[in-house]
């Protein structure tokens, strides 16, 4: 028998579709994947989730959201979903066995990776200096100097937050020019805070004697120099990857390979497949968002089975009616 709703991600999101999903007596089966906890996973203190005063590690909190939603009835499955066909209802996933799961709604909730450089100081020093995300981390780089690497919307906006509070914010660009929009480039170069390291990419991040970031080696993208840069912490914003890969051409996405969703919903653009979470979500990225959107599409899956029933047909020509 198909299920009634499959999730497919076990971040903020997903655990909390599956909160909603199981006390809506759903019974959801939730495919944690291969990194259960998502981007959580490697924070360290979670200062801005709502109802810790006095802060919580990444992992903890996931391992609750965990508890939270297994409380309630969710099957939790550490599998990975290889393999998705929404062509036709009820929808079909296979697992990393091959094995054919089915169901009569969808939630995706795969998340999004921050894209790294690929050095190995990254890994080692991540939650210790190292990071991807100012709003989550720059709150404990007051009054430090930082750095920021890369030359998008990403980097200036986060370099422009990090002034905020930052004594100073280096940013490393590997070219001479940024990819940012005009007026994002215009306010972090006219931020006496902020200065550019142009031509330069990380050589390696080090933490000299020290616990946490102390050091980046800049290298000379022209010259190959290599130059040391004092700093206390660095922001990796170089893009961000949302895991969308198992669904291409099935559903629409953006120029970036988000999901989209239909504006202030989590429906996409197949009926009965809904999306939470930052694999839809290239503004926020919050773990708060995430699991608000999560909420969403349990509340939106479950009114869909009930106004639809459980009825099986050819999905086909609705695939792309938002496209
Ligand atoms: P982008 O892809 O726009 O920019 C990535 C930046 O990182 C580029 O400058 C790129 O350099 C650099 N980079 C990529 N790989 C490496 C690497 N291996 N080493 C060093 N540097 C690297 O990503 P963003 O996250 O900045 O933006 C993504 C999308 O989100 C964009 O469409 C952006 O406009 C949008 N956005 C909008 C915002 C807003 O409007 N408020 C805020 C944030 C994002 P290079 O330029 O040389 O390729």
């Amino acid at each position: 028998m198909p299920h009634q709703v499959i999730i497919i991600g076990a971040g903020p999101a997903g655990y909390t579709a599956g909160v909603y999903a199981a006390r809506a007596n759903m019974s959801p089966v939730l495919f944690e994947g291969s990194t259960p906890g998502g981007q959580l996973m490697i924070t360290t203190d979670v200062e801005n989730y709502p109802g810790f005063p006095e802060s919580v590690t990444g992992p903890e909190l996931m391992v609750n959201f965990r508890k939270q939603a297994e409380r309630f009835g969710t099957t939790i499955i550490t599998d990975v979903i290889k393999r998705t066909d929404f062509s036709s209802r009820p929808f079909k996933v296979w697992d990393s066995k091959d094995q054919l799961h089915e169901a009569h709604s969808i939630i995706i909730a795969t998340g999004a990776e921050a894209s790294w450089l690929g050095l190995e100081s990254e890994k080692t020093l991540a939650g210790r200096g190292v990071s991807a995300c100012a709003t989550c981390d720059g709150f404990f780089f007051r009054g430090k100097t930082v750095a920021v690497v890369g030359g998008g919307d990403t980097a200036m906006e986060e370099a422009n937050f990090l002034a905020n509070m930052c004594q100073k914010v280096y940013v490393v660009h590997r070219r001479d020019t940024l990819r940012a929009s005009k007026i994002m480039q215009q306010r972090a170069l006219d931020n006496p805070k902020i200065e550019f390291c142009w031509n330069s990419s990380v050589h390696e991040i080090e933490a000299r004697g020290n616990e946490t970031v102390t050091h980046a080696i800049l290298k000379d993208t022209n010259t190959g120099e290599l130059r040391d840069l004092t700093i206390d912490g660095i922001f990796i914003a170089i893009g961000h990857k949302p895991n969308t890969g198992i669904f291409g051409g099935q559903l629409k996405l953006d120029e970036n390979n988000y999901i989209v969703t239909e504006p202030g919903s989590t429906r996409t653009s197949i009926d009965g497949v809904f999306a939470a979470g930052d694999v839809q979500d290239s503004i926020y990225r919050q773990a708060v968002t995430a699991a608000g959107t999560g909420c969403m599409a349990a509340i939106e899956a479950e009114r869909w089975l009930s106004h639809h029933g459980v009825e099986t047909h050819s999905v086909e020509s609705e695939i792309y009616r938002l496209a």
